[in-house]
This record gives structure tokens, sequence and C-alpha cells, in this order.
């Protein structure tokens, strides 16, 4: 399962620590709950590429198992989307941008790709601010919905933090394509915020 966690920095500085960067301590089991000391154990690294707008960056990414239940739980920095490689800034960013006609470099392929999971996500998207009570309608133009949400989404603060706050939302999160059976809500506070 995946913690997104907010390391306050960027990508850049993120990689330039490395394994070094103040990684959280998980004190029980977010799945199993198990909270009897020391079942949580450090279980290395993953390296994975994150894209922003200046380069690409290689960063580690770190590991808990549970000795209980098993469970690998992996800290996601969240500047970042699970399985996407792009920034969060990067790709609302990108996202803004071909919305409103404007060039985006790089793989069109790949961003026509973006695009259809950012319109087939509108919706959920749609019921995460329904849910913090704004007004909203939705109409058929599903170009101009997502014209509208890209724009809340930036509005929101710094990205990141739309991202952490629709976290868990309906068991999913943002471009999130599979609903995650183990994902950790903020519900239950089980991951550290
Ligand atoms: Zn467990």
């Amino acid at each position: 399962m995946i913690i997104l966690h907010d390391f306050k920095i960027n990508i850049e500085d993120y990689e330039a620590k490395g394994k070094e960067n103040d990684f959280p301590l998980l004190e029980n089991c977010p799945k199993c709950r198990s909270l009897a000391q020391g079942n949580v154990h450090r279980n290395g690294y993953y390296w994975r590429y994150g894209i922003n707008e200046e380069s690409e960056w290689y960063i580690p990414i770190c590991r808990f198992r549970c000795l209980i239940c098993k469970v690998t739980i992996s800290i996601l920095p969240s500047f970042l989307i699970p399985y996407f490689q792009h920034t969060v800034d990067t790709m609302v960013g990108r996202l803004s941008k071909i919305l409103n006609g404007e060039e985006v470099k790089g793989s069109r392929q790949q961003l026509a790709q973006h695009l259809n999971r950012f319109y087939e996500r509108i919706h959920w998207i749609h019921s995460f601010f329904i849910d913090l009570g704004y007004k909203l309608g939705f109409s058929k133009d599903i170009k101009k919905e997502a014209q509208k949400y890209v724009i809340m989404i930036q509005d929101f603060g710094e990205s990141p933090s739309f991202v952490r706050r629709s976290w868990g939302h309906l068991s999913s999160y943002f471009m999130g394509k599979l609903i995650l059976p183990y994902l950790s809500s903020k519900k239950n506070n089980s991951h550290p915020t």
C-alpha cells in the first residue's frame, strides 16, 4: 500500500538528500492495525523517476513491511502521483495548458493518455469538491468541466495539497485508475500528515 507523505521539500531537494531524507516512522500497521511495537520494519527502498518542468529525477522511495500481515508500505512523497512520473504540479500544469490550447512539450501520445485519465476521473474530482461543501453543477461538456476543475485544483493551494486532501476519497486518489482496497484513508488517521 501507499502512504502519501509531505516532506515539505521539492523533488530537486528530495533527490539531493536521497536516502538521508527525513522519512517518517510508522508506529503501527495501517492495514492490520497491529499496535504491537516493533512489528513494522523498514524494508529498504525502491528507486523511481520523477519528472518536472526542469528535469528528470531519480529518487528513492522508502518502504516498510509489517511482520504480522506481511503488507509492504511505500512512503510516496506528496509531490508525486502514484504510478505517474510527472510531479503533481507538472501534471496539472500540462493538463491546464492542453485544455487551453497551449503548446505542451514532450510525447503527444502520453499527454493524450494523461488527458484521457483526467477526463475519466472528472466525476471523482467533482464528488470530492461536493463532499467539501462546494455547490457545483456538472454539464455535459466534458472539456468545459475539465477546464473548470483544473483551475479549481490549481486554486486549491499548492496542488500537492489537493492530492493530499483528496487522498482516499471514495477509496481512490487523483488520477488513480483502480480503487485500492488497502489505500489508507484520512478518516482512520492511519498515515502521517
Ligand atoms: Zn500489518
